[in-house]
């Protein structure tokens, strides 16, 4: 097994077919289902640089952070509560053990619970292959529904986003068992006076409005209103066992407010 970022890189551009394992909870499930099939796997498991976890200045997470660690860490929970409630509010604790932060930017599924806290907070991916190492936005990374722009040969090694001027507010509502995926996932991040409101989930991949985001009133019921609303008839929803297209629509407004309400509150 590879234990150093060069090694698997390496590894990774001779074999461009072989999957990167991580947490391995997902491809678990893809493999259990038999939607994929592979005999070439490359652990990160005992790649060490992958685990650093900085908190000093910017949020620098190692790939291979678990989200029971960002849940958990006191400082991570102190200066970036939204962040810490994100990864608490995904699965059970036995997943969070072993689930990654590059794990989970990596499947780009659309019902996962940190991307939109996570672009919400600006978090910027740096990925590396034999070729070069370059910062992706997370909104820039995650394009669609289990699609990337991650090139074949290239790998997440960790996440950054800066320390926030404000509070962060992350809702998640499920409407089957605790345990589920979200059936709508609100992220809410202040930076002085202003807001940034982050939106997955519903649709194919997390939404930012910026130009609604700009007309935020703090502490304005009615005027959280009209931007939850203003949000929700501008995303095309997906249907699924959480939740059809419509009441998501109606879902969405709600979860707006309520995140920009308990953020100034
Ligand atoms: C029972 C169950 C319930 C769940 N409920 C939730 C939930 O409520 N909310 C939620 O958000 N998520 C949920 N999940 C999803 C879970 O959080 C993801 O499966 C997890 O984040 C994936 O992380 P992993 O480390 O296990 O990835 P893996 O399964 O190891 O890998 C996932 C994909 O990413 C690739 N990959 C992994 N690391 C990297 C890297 N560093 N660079 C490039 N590619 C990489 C792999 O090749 C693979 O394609 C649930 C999963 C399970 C099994």
């Amino acid at each position: 097994m590879p234990t150093t970022v060069s090694e698997v890189l390496r590894v990774k551009a001779e074999n461009p077919e072989a999957t990167v394992v991580a947490g391995g909870t997902f491809l678990g499930v893809l493999t259990r289902q038999g939607l994929i099939q592979s005999d070439d796997w490359i652990s990160l498991q005992n790649v060490r640089d992958l685990r650093a976890l900085h908190t000093a200045g910017d949020l620098s997470v190692g790939a291979m952070v678990t989200h029971r660690k960002l849940e958990t860490d006191a400082t991570v929970q102190g200066i970036w509560p939204g962040v810490a409630a994100a990864f608490r509010a995904v699965a059970s604790p036995r997943v969070r053990n072993v689930a990654t932060m590059g794990g989970v930017l990596a499947d780009a599924d659309y019902a996962s619970d940190p991307p939109s806290m996570l672009v919400a907070s600006r978090a910027v991916a740096e990925v590396a292959s034999v070729r070069g190492t370059r910062r992706v936005p997370i909104e820039e990374l995650i394009i669609g529904h289990y699609t990337t722009t991650l090139e074949e040969d290239e790998l997440i090694t960790r996440v950054v986003m800066p320390r926030p001027n404000g509070p962060s507010v992350y809702r998640k509502l499920k409407t089957r068992s605790q345990e589920d995926r979200p059936a709508s996932s609100v992220a809410a991040v202040v930076d002085g006076d202003r807001v940034r409101v982050v939106v997955g989930a519903v649709s194919d991949r997390p939404h930012h409005f910026a130009d609604l985001c700009a007309t935020w009133r703090p502490g304005d019921e009615g005027n959280a209103r009209e931007i939850g609303l203003a949000y929700a008839e501008r995303i095309e929803y997906i249907d699924d066992a959480r939740g059809s297209a419509d009441y998501r629509r109606r879902i969405v407004g709600v979860e707006i407010k309520r995140a920009l309400m308990a953020v100034t509150a």
